[in-house]
């Protein structure tokens, strides 16, 4: 019998076997799907033989906690990071590549406003000191109260003027939240806005292989090495709950596993589903009901030639538009360099059309990319793939950041761990991973070894940092 047995195995569920491997155990994963990864998962492309991911992913410099995973896989080399431009943004009125300097925050920032004065007035600008201010002084608990209230009232109460709403807020908020403005919480935009402001230095990096290549494999392994294993087309159905706590799994093929502790690393969705019917997890099931997910299209296009010389671009939001995120994997991937464009992009949240059939979504994309990179003009696709994601991550309406658990359960020896756990990040790969960290940390204290495997979340630091302290 496994010591511990994680459900799921989605960059949570993995980082937390790996943790709990790493401390000795034996963990069995039990994954419902054919391959390990979750929503960060990759797999072969038939015709072209070319692993894809499930749908484009950007890593930051401040994924902490995955970025730990991938140095203990021994994978970190595997990102190819971005430090100029920091981003190439696209709009109605053309290209802007937005720099920033390594000075203190956030100051670091400078380098943007000429840029940013080609879309917007001195005015519109100046309207954000309100909002700066407020974002500089405020901590991880003062941002909660926040959570009450929608991003775009909070913009507008705090006295951002609509055109800086509608040029840059809108297009921000639906891609690193993937909802739009109105539904969003203004505690969710504001903790981003404060670290945006607040960290100097900040920057993206794109997986040089396939996603999954970077920390799936390795986490495998670490598992199987001490004694445990992972197994594929294995659903649970139903907890088996007593007195004493957990005592088993139900899996949908009829098969029941005893164990006396066990980490759910799922959606919350899932967690719903589980939940329901236990007396004693009666309210984390209807919590994790309310989480509504954000889907997202993201779209393969195989180009006959080179279209671009550029990894990764933005477009922002337009009521017309599709795509918000592009990137040319034959300028990410080092086996794909010099070879024809290979462009992914993805389409977000209410962006996602679910009602457009595949052919319209392929015909938009390809003349959104034409619009950025004239070379594809005369280019042909001489293959495409549409992935239609029903949850990519679950949406922070306001209200939601309340209502993200803790790892800790009702119920003895069961565990949660998810991008939507209580984090203090947006969800996302980082979320997972510092869940799953997170979740491994509370079973070994459980069992009376306590370790440190989570990072914290980033903090703000330079004159931001000053600012809150006053
Ligand atoms: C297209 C796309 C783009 C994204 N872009 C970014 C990005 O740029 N940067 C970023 O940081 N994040 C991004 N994200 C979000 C990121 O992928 C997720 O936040 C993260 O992967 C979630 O991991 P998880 O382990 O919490 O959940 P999941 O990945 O959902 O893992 C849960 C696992 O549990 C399994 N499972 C479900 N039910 C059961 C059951 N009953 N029994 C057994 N197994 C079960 C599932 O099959 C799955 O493998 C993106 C997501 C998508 C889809």
């Amino acid at each position: 019998m496994a010591d511990v047995v994680v459900v799921g195995s989605g960059v949570a569920g993995l980082r937390c076997a790996l943790a709990l491997a790493d401390a000795g155990l034996r963990v069995t994963v039990l994954e419902a799907g054919e391959h390990a990864g979750g929503r960060a998962a990759s797999w072969q492309d038939e015709t072209t033989g070319m692993q894809v991911d499930a749908g484009p992913h950007v890593i930051t410099s401040e994924h902490r906690n995955f970025l730990a995973m991938l140095r203990r896989l021994d994978t970190a080399r595997q990102v190819q990071w971005q430090r100029r431009p920091i981003i190439t943004l696209q709009d109605g009125k053309g290209m802007l590549r937005m720099h920033t300097l390594p000075l203190p925050s956030p100051l670091h920032g400078l380098p943007m406003l000429p840029n940013a004065l080609r879309r917007l007035s001195v005015g519109d600008l100046w309207s954000h000191r309100r909002i700066a201010w407020q974002a500089a002084r405020l901590n991880e608990r003062s941002l909660r109260e926040l959570d009450v209230e929608d991003a775009n009232a909070h913009l507008r109460e705090m006295g951002v003027r609509p055109a800086a709403i509608e040029w840059f807020w809108r297009s921000a908020v639906l891609a690193l939240l993937n909802v739009p403005l109105e539904q969003c919480s203004a505690a969710s935009m504001m903790r981003v806005f404060r670290l945006m402001l607040g960290r100097s230095g900040w920057h993206f990096g794109f997986p040089k292989l396939a996603l999954a290549q970077l920390y799936v494999p390795g986490a495998c392994r670490a598992v199987l090495r001490s004694g445990g294993q992972v197994l594929f087309g294995a659903r649970v159905r139903q907890l088996r709950i007593g007195e004493g706590g957990i005592e088993g799994l139900e899996m949908e093929d009829g098969l029941s596993i005893g164990t006396r502790r066990c980490v759910l690393a799922l959606p919350p969705q899932e967690v719903a589903k589980l939940a329901g019917g236990h007396a004693a997890l009666q309210q984390l099931g209807t919590t994790a009901g309310y989480f509504r997910p954000a889907p997202y299209i993201s779209t393969y296009l195989w180009y006959d030639r080179p279209v671009t010389h550029e990894r990764f671009w933005a477009r922002a939001w337009s009521p017309q538009g599709l795509n918000t995120d592009f990137h040319d994997l034959s300028k990410i991937r080092p086996a794909l360099a010099g070879r024809n464009s290979v462009i992914a992009c993805n389409a977000i949240g209410p962006m996602a059309r679910a009602d457009w059939p595949d052919g319209r979504i392929v015909e938009h994309t390809m003349g959104e990319v034409a619009e950025f990179a004239p070379m594809a003009r005369q280019a042909r696709v001489v293959h495409a793939r549409v992935h239609r994601i029903p949850m990519a991550i679950p949406q922070m309406r306001p209200g939601m950041e309340a209502l993200r658990p803790p790892p800790a359960t009702a119920v003895q020896g069961l565990w949660l761990a998810g991008d939507w756990l209580d984090t203090a990040l947006p969800c996302s790969m980082e979320s997972a991973a510092r869940s799953g960290a997170m979740a491994a940390e509370a079973l070994l204290a459980a069992q009376g070894r306590p370790v440190s495997v989570s990072l914290p979340a980033p903090d703000t630091r330079g004159f931001v940092r000053w600012a809150m302290a006053r």
